[in-house]
């Protein structure tokens, strides 16, 4: 059986990868638009002074409790270069009326459960605090399906503790509007533990407590140490190894399905491809636009899924340069606050390794859902892009704005007026995808429909999970969509 699969990003490295220890497959090919791997993992190494800066533009951790990262990591030989954070300064502030103020400690999937710590907190006023608490009061509401993440918060611990808190911590996963976001889809741990401990503190808690705390425990966040372009060079070497047909600047226009199980794939250069088999680990926008011939209909929910654009600014500095001590992991900022960045992280302190002696690495998120910063024409390859959802802006800015946005908000908060030595702009465009209210229903229709086409199956982040592991989990899940028992049907 020959298996294509169209996108080399994590997903589709990871379906390759679990392609080949399924022996139905005889041909397994990997299509990559763009002149690198990873998607959006993408590693920049800066040699500098006898050192190096270690710069992610995308991701730079993996989460350690969901087991499909370690476990990939494991089966690749490189779990032994994978290390958590700095455990040595575990600081991370909020941006709170122009002052940093730090997050209140034992803090458990999001949620405080520290008392004594939410009460000394300048970051929630009296007022707030007691709403807080009637979160210890008030029964589990039964409610029939889904409501949005900022609803459901602020209807247990109040308006301002959503805003102040759990919103910005939010943020840094979705880049997305709480108000708009699925519950269900995004953080469905929280409505059970409403069900099961009638509170969120109560249950934040005894999720604690289940919680490795010793010190020298395994951090929750883990990453190799040169960055996370080392899983996606030893998925690649990998995948060469055991003659997987690896072809980057491979753009596919087109699929047609030719008879059940039987694929026609155009590519950009004018060549045709076949297949019997189809993964799609293209954001789901495109891998909509792709089967628009196959299903309209599934073509179409595919490309309502709206996805925010973001940047990431890392600049380097000289330690002397810097006014302030960089002691934490950095800083998120509410949107209430009204910037332009949402987060900004203190990457030389969350890595002590990923800066030289002396130096500092910091890195500056921009761009949230619904946020637009500047017309202009995008820096980006144009023909690649999915489709702006409706209603949805890109940022439409060049890497000088962005660089100059980062500067500032350097300048503002940390009082940082130095030429940075080292900076890099990464610009992702439509990259986080957004579950906002409907997803679970659209989901639903999605898997419904893919049911009736034999052969054909999609992976990456736009469906049940943006972070890594979970996006090694779609692409395993997809060959394991594409069984025997399946394609005999
Ligand atoms: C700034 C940022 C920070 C993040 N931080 C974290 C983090 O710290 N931890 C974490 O777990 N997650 C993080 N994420 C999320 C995570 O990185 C992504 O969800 C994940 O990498 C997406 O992988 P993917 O394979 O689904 O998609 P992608 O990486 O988008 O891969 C899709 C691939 O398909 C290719 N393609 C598109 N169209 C075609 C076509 N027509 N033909 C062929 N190929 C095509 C694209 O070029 C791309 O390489 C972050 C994301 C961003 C943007």
């Amino acid at each position: 059986m020959r298996l294509i699969i169209i996108g080399g990003g994590i997903a589709g490295l990871s379906a390759a990868y679990y392609a080949t220890k399924n022996t139905q497959f005889d041909e397994i090919t990997l299509l990559e638009a763009d002149s690198r791997w990873g998607g959006k993992i993408s590693t920049d190494r800066v040699h500098y002074n006898d050192g190096d800066f270690i710069i992610e533009g995308g991701p730079d951790t993996f989460l350690a409790t969901k087991p499909w990262g370690v476990a990939l990591c494991k089966e690749l030989g490189i779990a032994d270069r994978l290390h958590g954070t700095n455990p040595k300064t575990k600081n991370t502030y909020v941006l709170n009326k122009n002052r940093l103020l730090p997050l209140p400690e034992g803090l458990a999937m999001m949620i405080p459960s520290d008392i004594p710590s939410v009460l000394r907190s300048q970051l929630i006023s009296w007022p707030g605090k007691m709403r807080m608490g009637f979160d210890f009061l008030q029964p589990a509401k039964s409610i029939n399906g889904d409501e949005s993440l900022g609803n459901f918060v602020s209807r247990r611990l109040g308006r301002e503790a959503y805003e102040n808190l759990i919103e910005p911590l939010m943020s840094g996963i979705y880049a997305g509007d709480g108000d708009q976001l699925s519950l269900a889809s995004t953080f469905p741990y929280l409505r059970d533990l409403e069900i099961k401990y009638g509170s969120l503190a109560r249950g934040a808690l005894e999720m604690r407590k289940k919680m490795p705390s010793t010190p020298g425990s395994r951090s929750a966040f883990l990453t190799p140490t040169t960055g996370l372009a080392e899983i996606v060079e030893a998925l690649v070497e990998n995948l060469r190894l055991k003659s997987v047909k690896l072809h980057l600047n491979t753009s596919v226009t087109a699929i047609h399905n030719l008879q059940p199980s039987t694929f026609n794939l155009e590519l950009r250069n004018g060549e045709t491809l076949q297949a019997d088999a189809v993964i799609l680990a293209t954001p789901a926008p495109i891998s909509g636009k792709l089967l628009g011939a196959i299903d309209p209909k599934l073509a179409a929910d595919l490309q309502t899924i709206p996805y925010a654009s973001t940047a990431t600014v890392s600049l380097a500095y000289r330690q002397a340069d810097l006014s302030r001590p960089l002691d934490g992991y950095g800083y998120i900022i509410p949107r209430r606050e009204g910037r332009k960045a949402l987060a900004c992280t203190w990457t030389s302190t969350k890595f002590p390794h990923r800066a030289p002696d002396g130096y500092a690495l910091i890195r500056v998120f921009v761009g949230r859902a619904g946020q637009t910063l500047t017309p202009g024409p995008s820096p980006f390859r144009g023909g690649e892009n999915p489709p702006l959802p409706p209603g949805g802006e890109g940022l439409g800015v060049r890497d000088d704005y962005l660089l100059a946005l980062a500067r500032e908000e350097l300048q503002l908060t940390l009082g940082i007026t130095a030429e940075p030595i080292v900076s890099r702009v990464f610009v992702w465009e439509n990259a986080m995808p957004q579950y906002n209210l409907g997803h679970p229903e659209l989901i639903k229709r999605i898997n419904a429909a893919l049911e009736n086409i034999p052969g054909l199956a999609l992976a990456g982040n736009g469906y049940r999970g943006i972070g890594i592991p979970d996006c090694i989990n779609s692409g395993k899940l997809a060959v394991e969509k594409l069984s025997e028992k399946e394609m005999m049907r």
